[in-house]
Parts: structure tokens; C-alpha cells; sequence
């Protein structure tokens, strides 16, 4: 008798002790709200400017309307030799493409451009430049990110304004007539490689023209290349290039150049 009831309690402990675990482990499954609430580290503080195209308190502004100081030509290195006046810098086809002195990995970039009111030409052969979001060398070697007359230029759609030339079409037409100013606000994800060279993750681009979405995260094939397919060379950090284009219309403008580096 006494071992039976000895038997009985042994087990109304452990069914005790059973259902006290289970109940503590449904407490602890109970979510709560500040499960998922992150404090730390907290996000710098950055002051945007008034006026939204404006450099916030953390970019680095490429340029300013004053100078090309912080350009050189892509062929030579020395100073660059595009024309500034009016707060305005000129693209000069003699001069050649420029490149910014600064290396850049990952960035946020806002660039303005005017094709003239009075340009001339048609398709590739008007108004083209071009912002190339990292100059791997010397001529077109990077990744090109078209600048042309896009309003009623037809041309090929991938090497229209808003392209990743020859591999993203844009998703909308957001070109101004030529003699407005024009906008690119871009972040670039640049692609990172293995020791041999080999391609450890490519690279992404997101593209406001105007304003308007028109490369929506596009994951790059590689370079940007006039003739052939894409492929991608190693690179760590590149400058930012401006294309002088070699087509016969007239040289174009820019303005209010910043970039933002990213973690
Ligand atoms: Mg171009």
C-alpha cells in the first residue's frame, strides 16, 4: 500500500513538474513587442538641405558651380579642361571625358545635366554624354549610366537617357525637353570580387530620373560595353567619369554634382 501511494505521488510530481515546464515555455513563446525593437547602434543624424536637390550635410559635393577642382581629364590626369561659367560646367570635346580625383565604392549620387535648347543630330548623335558610375579606365571602360536627348529621340531603348547602356532599359520615358535641367539621383551597389578576380557579387543600380524610378535595383551584367556582351573586370574603388561623347552636337551642361558614401 505504502509503495503504491509513494508510486502515485512520484507521478503527480512529475505531472507537476511537466506541466510547470510547459507553462513556463508558454510564457517564453509569448511575443512581445519589444522582441523585435532595435535601439542600437542609432542612425547619424543628417540635416537634409531646404531645397531637396541640394547637397545634405554629409555629402561630398563634386561640384559647386565654381571650379573643376575635384576633376581631372580621364587621358591625361591633369586638370580638367570642361568650361565652367554661370555655375555651370561644359563638357569640352577636345578636353575629353573627366573623371572625378575621389574613389568611390558604394554611393548615393545626385547629378544634374542640360542638353542644349539648340541641339542638333538625332539618336546616339544628340546630346549624348554620359555619368559612369565607376571609370575602371581610360575611354568608355566602366559603367555607363546613358545621358542623350530622350525627348522625341528615338534611338535604341537600351542606350536611351535613363539606360544602363546596352543592358537596362529604362521602365519610363522621364526626359525633359532639351534646355530644362534635368536630374539623376542614383545609388550604386559596386560589385566585389574573389583574389582571382572572379566575381564575388555584382553589381546594383537604382536610378531616379527626374524624379521618376526608372532602374529599379537592376542587378548589372558587368561593364558597360559599345560592342559585345557585358562582362565585369576587378576593380576596388573607381572615380566617377563624365563622357565627353564624340558626336557632332553641341556640348551639353552640368550642374550641382554630390555624392553621399555608403557603409
Ligand atoms: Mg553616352
Amino acid at each position: 500500500m505504502k509503495s503504491l501511494s509513494s508510486k502515485f505521488l512520484a507521478l503527480a510530481f512529475v505531472s507537476f513538474v511537466v506541466t510547470a515546464a510547459y507553462a513556463q515555455q508558454d510564457v517564453q513563446a509569448k511575443p512581445k513587442p519589444e522582441d523585435t525593437e532595435i535601439w542600437q547602434p542609432v542612425p547619424a543624424v543628417v540635416t537634409p538641405a531646404a531645397e531637396c536637390n541640394a547637397p545634405p550635410s554629409d555629402a561630398i559635393v563634386l561640384f559647386d558651380g565654381k571650379n573643376v577642382d575635384e576633376w581631372v581629364n580621364v587621358k591625361d590626369k591633369q586638370p580638367a579642361l570642361w568650361d565652367v561659367h554661370d555655375g555651370v560646367m561644359t563638357v569640352n570635346k577636345v578636353g575629353g571625358s573627366i573623371e572625378t580625383k575621389r574613389r568611390f565604392k558604394d554611393y548615393q549620387l545626385h547629378v544634374e545635366y542640360k542638353i542644349p535648347a539648340s541641339i542638333t543630330g538625332s539618336g546616339q548623335g544628340r546630346g549624348n554624354s554620359g555619368v559612369f558610375l565607376a571609370s575602371t579606365g581610360l575611354g568608355d571602360d566602366g559603367y555607363e549610366l546613358q545621358v542623350l536627348d530622350g525627348y522625341n529621340n528615338p534611338t535604341y531603348v537600351n542606350g536611351m537617357a535613363g539606360s544602363i547602356y546596352k543592358e537596362s532599359i529604362p521602365l519610363v520615358n522621364a526626359s525633359r525637353k532639351p534646355g530644362e535641367w534635368q536630374t539623376y539621383d542614383v545609388a550604386w551597389t559596386a560589385p566585389t570580387f574573389n583574389d582571382d578576380g572572379s566575381l564575388k557579387t555584382p553589381a546594383y543600380v537604382t536610378v531616379f530620373f527626374n524624379g521618376i524610378l526608372v532602374q529599379n535595383h537592376f542587378e548589372l551584367k558587368g561593364q558597360t560595353l559599345y560592342i559585345g556582351k557585358p562582362f565585369y573586370k576587378k576593380y576596388d574603388t573607381a572615380p566617377i567619369k563624365l563622357q565627353a561623347h564624340g558626336d557632332k552636337s553641341e556640348p551639353m551642361s552640368y550642374r550641382n554634382i554630390w555624392a553621399r558614401e555608403l557603409p
